[in-house]
């Protein structure tokens, strides 16, 4: 279940849109962590701006 292939990866782009590291959810449990932590709507802020991460190589 934790067997990704790096194509499939790739073709996915799976990463955290935090610290950009493969991950299987928009933010890994470590960043999620820390954004719990910290103020959430700081994130979500950015994110409104227009800084769309999710599509990065
Ligand atoms: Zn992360």
């Amino acid at each position: 279940m934790v067997k990704v292939k790096e194509d499939d990866a790739k073709k996915r782009a799976k990463t955290c849109s935090v610290c950009g590291k493969p991950s299987e959810k928009i933010i890994c449990d470590n960043c999620e962590a820390k954004i719990r932590g910290e103020a959430l709507e700081r994130k979500i802020k950015d994110e409104k701006e227009g800084r769309t991460d999710t599509g990065r190589r």
